[in-house]
């Protein structure tokens, strides 16, 4: 990677972002096709001085990660019919208007990263599947589910907040400690549970597993989560964190450059740092 004076400028926004994969991996696709772009972490303290900044600077595309995916959507031009849906934006894209100013338009393309690492191993039309977690990722993950034709359940520790969830999107809601039998055909994880440090930790009881074909864990570190390993010995198909992570980057760079992601440049950073 040459920066020079014709560097194109791409980044993420959150806060912490010091630990955030995307600049490794969207900087490894950069490389890899040869373009002449960059992008880097940034923490804003005021989300929308930011935003006016990153407008005035130039640059072109903006991930949008915790805590701002849902501050950020009163300062855009216009937001897609899914992110309204979701209530949340993890793409931005600034476009400059025949006048001279700068458009900003905000997507979400989680739910598109969470649908295309399960349909590796499964059809989602027709199935039926256990979410856990009633937070961002949840929803997102829900979403894309549903928009696929798929039957979601959602469980969650704080059960009103999974009856929230459940009203907002229509499907049946549980506290985590009522799943045993959901008899669904998928799990997936977007609970913090499992996550270093706490790596020994498991959402879901080990004996309960054997009932689903799929488990997907949206953790990535570590990368096979307690959950995941268990799992694993009962027989499901499993699916870790880095898969939804990298399918919807893959979507964020094709909107951002119009290029197909390199997806095993990007997987291949992606592991490399996780160790
Ligand atoms: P969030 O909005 O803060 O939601 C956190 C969820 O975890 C809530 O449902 C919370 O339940 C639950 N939880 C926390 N501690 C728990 C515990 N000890 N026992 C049971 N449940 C617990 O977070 P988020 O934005 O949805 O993100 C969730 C996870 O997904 C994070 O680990 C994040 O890194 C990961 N993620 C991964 C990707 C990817 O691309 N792989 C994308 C987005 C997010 P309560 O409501 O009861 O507190």
């Amino acid at each position: 990677m040459h920066i020079n004076g014709k560097t194109t400028l791409f980044g993420i926004l959150g806060n912490p972002v010091e630990h955030s994969l995307s600049p490794i991996m969207h900087n490894a696709a950069f490389t890899h096709l040869g373009l002449n772009n960059v992008y880097v972490p940034m923490a804003p303290k005021d989300l929308g001085a930011a935003l006016s900044g990153l407008k005035s600077i130039g640059f072109r595309g903006v991930s949008v990660t915790v805590p701002f995916k849902e501050e950020v959507i009163p300062y855009l031009d216009s937001i897609d019919a899914t992110a309204r849906a979701i209530g949340a934006v993890n793409t931005l894209t600034f476009t400059k208007l025949s006048d001279g100013s700068i458009a900003v338009q905000g997507t979400n393309t989680d739910w598109i990263g969470s649908n295309a690492a399960l349909a590796q191993v499964t059809e989602l039309h027709g199935a039926s599947a256990l979410v856990l977690g009633a937070g961002g990722a949840a929803k997102a993950v829900a979403f894309g589910l549903q928009k696929v034709g798929a039957t979601v359940v959602i469980a969650n520790r704080t059960k009103a907040k999974a009856v929230a969830l459940g009203k907002e999107l229509h499907c049946a809601a549980l506290g985590l400690d009522e799943i045993d039998d959901v008899g669904a055909e998928i799990l997936i994880n977007t609970t913090t549970v499992g996550m270093a440090p706490n790596i020994n930790h498991c959402p879901v009881a080990p004996h309960l597993l054997s009932q689903y074909k799929v488990v997907m864990d949206i953790v990535y570190a570590p990368l096979e989560t307690k959950l995941l390993h268990e799992a694993k010995a009962c027989g499901c198909a499993v699916i870790d964190g880095l898969d939804m992570l990298l399918f919807q980057g893959a979507e964020q760079f094709r909107i951002w450059t119009g290029h197909t992601a390199p997806m095993e440049v990007m997987r291949k950073a992606l592991v490399t740092a996780l160790g």
